[in-house]
């Protein structure tokens, strides 16, 4: 998805007042860890510049390999952790964006999650929305009765 694009989806989520809710479990079948996009800041990182300096900040990211890009030019990562049972081989040490997974902000950037990942996030109208909604409206009148 193209920056703009991105803008125009993030203004529409703010402007719906839409939250996101995780549903489900991790069927650990290690999808999320191939074809990794790594945000810095606001974006997501484009060049081996960029990649190079959040290792020098952050060395547990040493263990993501830039394996190729996607349509707009980001980067995408595999990470030399990953077993082949699908299972980390350093669970205990993984990274924030490893412990953050599925992050409840992932629609807003256009990205999905992977077709055999086990939770589900959905759009929702929180609760505090519905209520002002129904206090809002005018209280029935009572039947009158008949003489
Ligand atoms: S560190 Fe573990 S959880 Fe994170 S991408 Fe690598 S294999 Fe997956
Ligand atoms: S894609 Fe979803 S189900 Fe698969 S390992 Fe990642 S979090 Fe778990």
């Amino acid at each position: 998805m193209n920056p703009l694009a991105r803008l125009w989806l993030w203004l529409w989520w703010r402007c719906a007042g839409r939250r996101v809710v995780l549903t489900g479990g991790c069927r650990q079948c290690g999808q999320c860890c191939q074809q990794i996009q790594i945000q810095q800041g606001r974006s997501w990182l484009r060049s081996r510049r960029q990649f190079r300096t959040l290792v020098r900040r952050q060395p547990e990211y040493d263990r993501f390999v830039i394996s190729g890009r996607d349509g707009s030019g980001c980067l995408l990562f595999c990470c030399r952790c990953l077993q082949p049972n699908g299972r980390c081989g350093d669970y205990a040490n993984r990274p924030d964006i490893c412990r953050q997974f599925p992050d409840r902000r992932l629609p807003q950037t256009g990205a999905r999650l992977p077709a055999s990942c086990g939770y589900q996030l959905q759009l929702a109208r929180p609760f505090t929305a519905h209520l002002a909604r129904s206090l809002s409206r005018p209280s029935p009148q009572p039947a009158k009765e008949r003489s």
